[in-house]
Order: C-alpha cells, then structure tokens, then sequence
C-alpha cells in the first residue's frame, strides 16, 4: 500500500476506489485477477483490448487490496468527515456492486470517524459540543427508522428553514462515544432483521448514519459563534444492474426503484463535479436525494468510496463502477 496524502479540493467531490482481496471463494474457483493498480491513482484492465475505455482509469486515490480500513478512511473520508466540526455538511458514500465492500468499508469508516471527532471534541476543550444520531433505510422508496422499525414508513416533509425532513425520525441525543457505538450497532442489527425478513435486502437497500454536529465556543471566551452541521454515512444498495437479477414482478419493482435513487444520486453527482453546478440538480426525483441534499452540493463536502472486487468474474460490473466513479471527478 502506498503512502501519500489526498486533499478535499473546494470544488470538486474526492473520489476513491478500494479494490477488495479475493475472496476464498473465489480464489477456490481459480479466479483471476482482472485489474492493475499502475500506481497509487490508477487502476488498468489487464485486458486493454477489450476495454473501449482505454483501459485506464485515474482518480484521487486507489486502495489496493492490502490496504488497512484506516488508510481508506484516512485518505479518502477524514477530510470530509471532520470538516461537518465546523460547520460544513458531509457526505461519505460506499458505491459498488453487492460483495464489493461497501459495508465492510462504512462500518471501519464510521468507526474511525466516530473516534476522530471524539478525539477533536476532546482537544477542543474551548467549545461545547452536542451530538445527535439517527439512521435510516430507504427500500422500495420507503423510509424506515432504523432505531425504532416499529414507527413504519416515515414521511418526508419539506421544512422552511432545514430543507427535507424525516417525519418522526427519532434524533438520540450522544452522551459519548460508547453510547454512540451502541447506537450504531443496534442499527446493523436492526438491519439485519430486515434482511431475514427478506433475503438478500441489504442490497437492494440504502442505509444513511447521520450524526448532528452542533458547537459553540463556551461563554468565557467572549464571542458565541456557533457551527451546525451534519455528517451522512452512506451505504448505497448494490449497483448491479436490474437485468441482472430475477425479472419476476416483486424484484422488478425493487430494481426500478434502487435504479430510481441510485440513478438519480449519479446524475446529482454528475452535475455537482467538474464545475457543472450551474444547471437544474434534480435532488428531488428520489428519497435517498431528497434526504441528502442538503449535505450534497453548495457548501457541502462529498467523499464517494467506490469498492470493487479484483474478480475476472465480476470484470463487467467492477468496470460500470470505474465509469459511474470517473463520471462523479
Ligand atoms: P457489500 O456491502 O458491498 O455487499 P461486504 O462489505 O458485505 O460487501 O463485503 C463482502 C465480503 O467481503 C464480506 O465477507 C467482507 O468481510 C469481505 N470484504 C470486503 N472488503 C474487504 C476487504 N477490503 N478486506 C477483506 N475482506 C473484505
Ligand atoms: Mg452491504
């Protein structure tokens, strides 16, 4: 793994891709690796012929497969993430297809971020700092609570002052960073009751950590500037294509839909990078949007962590990641 730094530039959203080992059962199938990594911003098909794309493709920074969690964190999510302390919302996406890493890599991401900030909070002794959590699960275009499932599909209402908010969405008040990890993990479990409940649901759906950030210097120094921010964790469903999984009515609906917030997320992406801003951002075509559109663009900070397996098996889709990851530069 090769060491090095990765900067937020202002204008443009940081884009990285963590290519996972292969996985035991892919390495018991004779798999092949399909992919080099040139160097530590670029990844090269080994088939160059077969690529229409050239075959070569370069972003802010690519995490080979010996890379720690913490490197990928380090590199391509802290600057993001520690910018929602003052005041400046964030955003850090995992995109990829199902089994790429995208879970694997929020959850070392979220664990590493929750102990930067307690760690910031703790050197910062000059302000005061109140942490709220939540979290939630768009499936199907529904909203579900991930602290409280029973409260059901939550609406979502457009408020004057704070743009989209989730009706009834329980925001816990943080008391530290224990109580903070056991928020999160009651939200993976709570996951996974909804992936028994129905198989495989984890990736066909969105799941967002959003931490509210509020500061302000303590009343002995004189001035009272406050900082309120949030900071959106985000693993994305899988970003298979529909075709690819069974064409029966029940997971065409669900297809459509991920391809809905999925598809609207990219073109929102698409338009926010390369200075394009300008044009109609249509934030309002799907939830998982709707949500975050206030963390997204504008003043916001965006870090995209794009996984993908090194698998010739998986050759096709680990390129439509390449291309949705190079469109969002
Ligand atoms: P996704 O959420 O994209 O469907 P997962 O995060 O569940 O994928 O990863 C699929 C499997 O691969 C899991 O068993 C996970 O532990 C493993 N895995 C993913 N990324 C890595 C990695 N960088 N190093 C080691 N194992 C990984
Ligand atoms: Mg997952």
């Amino acid at each position: 793994c090769t060491p090095g730094g990765t900067k937020v530039r202002e204008e443009n959203i940081l884009v990285t891709v963590r290519m996972r080992p292969l996985s035991l059962k892919e390495v018991a199938a004779y798999d092949l690796v399909a992919w080099d990594i040139s160097d530590e911003n670029t990844i090269v098909s080994k088939n160059l012929y077969h690529d229409r794309h050239g075959g070569s493709y370069t972003f802010d920074k690519v995490f080979d497969p010996t890379c720690s969690t913490w490197k990928v964190y380090e590199e391509g999510a802290r600057d993001v993430a520690l910018s929602s302390l003052s005041g400046i919302n964030a955003t850090i996406f995992a995109y990829g297809q199902t089994s790429s890493g995208k879970t694997f890599t929020m959850r070392g991401v979220t664990e590493h971020a929750v102990k930067d900030i307690y760690e910031h909070i703790r050197f910062t002794p000059e302000r005061e700092f109140v942490l709220k959590f939540s979290a939630l699960e768009i499936y199907n275009e529904t909203v579900v609570d991930l602290l409280n499932r029973e409260s059901g599909f939550l609406r979502l209402l457009d408020d004057p002052e704070r743009g989209t908010i989730v009706d009834k969405l329980i925001e816990e008040v943080i008391t530290d960073g224990q109580h903070l990890r056991h928020l999160i993990s009651i939200c993976e479990a709570q996951r996974q009751v909804g992936e028994t409940a129905l198989n495989d649901k984890s990736s066909r759906s969105h799941q967002i950590i959003r931490l509210t950030i509020e500061s302000s210097l303590r009343e002995d120094t004189g001035c009272v500037k406050s900082f309120l921010a949030s900071l959106n964790l985000v693993d994305l469903a899988g970003s298979e294509r529909v075709s690819q999984t069974n064409t029966d009515g029940a997971r065409l609906k669900e297809g459509s839909h991920i391809n809905r917030s999925l598809l609207t997320l990219t073109t929102v992406i698409r338009k926010l990078s390369g200075g394009k801003r300008s044009g109609h951002i249509p934030y309002r075509n799907s939830k998982l949007t709707r949500i975050l559109q206030t963390s997204l663009g504008g003043n916001a900070r965006t870090a995209i962590i794009c996984t993908m397996s090194p698998a010739l098996s998986h050759v096709e889709q680990s390129r439509n990641t390449l291309l949705f990851a190079t469109s969002a530069k």
